[in-house]
């Protein structure tokens, strides 16, 4: 059955079992997780990091933001969780699945070539600073 609220619970350790229609945060981990709100049971798990997800505090409910896309699982369910509801998305189709995943895949190659230049610029220096050394054994100085 698909969940229409979250209630959420802070928690210092990550709980074994989750219940469904609770959402665990544990701010020590700078960690959420939840199960699946359509009742798969798949265990949802959102790092709270610039990077990946973030939890906004109103009183007593919360937000996760972006939204929830379960692209791995069975039920590819995607949805938001505004103010402690569950606000279900239209499903993907494969083909934007496919979109979704290629902009993730060319961000991480983008970053892996930026860290290769960087480390290539760094290495530069390196190599001439060894020639320089071997330079300097050689000619005594
Ligand atoms: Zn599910």
């Amino acid at each position: 059955m698909r969940a229409v609220t979250v209630h959420p619970i802070d928690v210092e350790v990550i709980p074994e079992q989750l219940e469904d229609g609770v959402l665990y945060i544990c701010e020590r981990y700078q960690i959420a997780l939840h199960r699946c709100c359509c009742g798969c049971g798949e265990e949802v798990v959102t790092p709270l990091n610039p990077a990946e997800w973030s939890l906004a505090r109103h009183g007593k409910s919360v937000s996760l933001s972006p939204s929830i896309g379960n692209w791995s699982f069975k039920c590819r369910s995607h949805y938001w969780i505004r103010q402690n509801k569950v606000v279900w998305s239209g499903g993907m189709s494969d083909k934007q699945i496919q979109r979704v995943k290629e902009s993730d895949r060319e961000a991480k190659i983008a970053y892996v070539e930026a860290t290769n230049r960087l480390k290539a610029a760094q290495g530069i220096p390196g190599f001439l600073g060894r020639c320089w050394a071997v330079l300097r054994h050689f000619l005594g100085l």
